[in-house]
């Protein structure tokens, strides 16, 4: 009897470190992408999976413009198992670093956090402005104050006295600011790689806002006017998703997310076991 649970306890105990070794290194599997030329080009050159290139692209555009940020030697390492998901993707460069670690909810959705828990996704703000009120809504055919012609508004306008604060909706980067025909002022903000937010009329923009500078969500990017084909002071907003006019009172935005409270402690630890393995790297 006794032999027996010796016999038991035996296994059991080889059963746990074979299967701590074979866990541990599989979780520290790496491979790196370094930018020669483009992203894309490079992870194919380093036989990387296609579905992770896109995933890089989804989750790291919050933070980079695949377009005009990447450098030459710029490194992604990806860490753990090749499939989609990864352990962990991280991004350095001369300047910093963003790591990101996967997480599955308890919806079985996998994402991906910083070593705090948090998703870079923007979230955006409801309206851009404190406003008086809506004078016009996103419709397909309004018949248009000036031209008198039936046209779509694909945009929110909302009343407000001139030289309201306007702000950024959600975490971007300024991607134009200028005069621009029936718009008046108008400023561009990119969030990520599919969406694109648009302030309209302004009477000016904010002072030192320039085209490329990072903007973050509440931060003033210009002030109420009645600029270009405009019957009065008021911000003409638009809402664009790969590049197609949607309506911001309804349209469902990507939110904030974070890793549920009661995985944090175990999430935390995992990312930084792969932080401290990347020391030596
Ligand atoms: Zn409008």
């Amino acid at each position: 009897m006794l032999k027996h649970i010796l016999f038991l306890i035996f296994s059991a105990i080889f059963l746990v470190t074979t299967n701590a070794v074979a866990h541990s290194s599989n979780a520290f599997e790496r491979s790196t992408i370094t930018i020669t030329q483009s992203l894309n080009y490079d992870a194919k050159k380093a036989n990387i999976n296609p579905s992770i290139i896109k995933t890089i692209v989804r989750i790291f555009s919050w933070e980079i413009d695949f377009n005009k940020d990447l450098r030459k030697g710029d490194r992604f390492i990806i860490v753990g198992n090749s499939g989609a998901n990864p352990s962990a993707i991280i991004y350095t460069s001369l300047k910093k670093r963003i790591a990101l670690f996967a997480y599955t909810d308890q919806q079985g959705r996998t994402d991906y956090y910083d070593k705090n828990g948090r998703s870079l996704h923007a979230s955006f703000l409801k309206a851009p402005l404190k406003y008086n009120r809506i004078s016009s809504e996103f419709q397909r055919k309004r018949l248009h104050p000036i031209l008198k012609t039936w046209k779509p508004h694909r945009a929110v306008d909302f009343t407000a006295k001139t030289g309201t604060p306007v702000y950024s909706s959600a975490n971007g980067v300024v991607q134009h600011r200028k005069r621009m025909g029936a718009l008046g002022n108008v400023v561009y903000i990119k969030h990520g790689n599919t969406y694109t937010t648009v302030y309209a009329h302004l009477s000016r923009f904010a002072r030192g806002l320039r085209v490329a500078q990072k903007v973050k969500k509440g931060q003033i990017i210009g002030y109420v006017g009645s600029t270009g084909r405009s019957t009065g002071p008021h911000l003409h907003y638009e809402l664009r998703y790969k590049g197609i006019r949607k309506n911001p009172l309804t349209y469902r935005l990507p939110k904030q997310k974070n890793v549920a409270h009661d995985d944090l402690w175990r999430f935390k630890n995992k990312a930084n076991k792969i932080l401290n393995s990347l020391n030596n790297y």
